[in-house]
């Protein structure tokens, strides 16, 4: 299979989108109260607003890792397979599964003696981890 076609970004979990959200929300208050505080002279700003900063570096840490993660799911995707079977000759031919595969199903003609022939089987091909 050699489908190299990039798959869509906007999978991003609303889970992720919801956290990050929060963490950027508080962070910005953080700020605030930070700099609200520091205009007073007050000495209990430094933190609030180390606690922004931080916040918000996490928040851009998680955007990062959202955003990279549909990637590697679309990567390990199992692929499927889709076996026809030659009914005259007994001509074996393996593809990638397409939509409105089924089995008898009667596909394309085969190669050698132009018979129709018929899917036999439809399976995911197991990945054999390199070591
Ligand atoms: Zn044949």
């Amino acid at each position: 299979m050699t489908d190299k076609a990039e798959p869509p970004a906007t999978n991003i979990s609303l889970f992720s989108i919801v956290m990050v959200l929060i963490t950027v929300v508080l962070s910005v208050i953080a700020l605030f109260i930070g700099f609200a505080t520091y205009e007073g002279q007050e000495p209990n700003a430094l933190p609030y607003m180390l606690i922004g900063f931080i916040g918000l570096a996490i928040s851009a840490y998680l955007l990062l890792q959202t955003k990279r993660k549909p990637l590697r799911e679309a990567f390990e995707m199992p692929q499927v397979v889709t076996t026809m079977l030659c009914q005259k000759c007994g001509f074996k031919n393996i593809r990638d599964f397409e939509r409105g595969d089924y089995i008898f199903k009667e596909t394309e003609p085969c190669p050698k003696c132009n018979d129709n022939m018929m899917i036999t089987s439809i399976y995911r091909e197991v990945k054999e981890k390199e070591k």
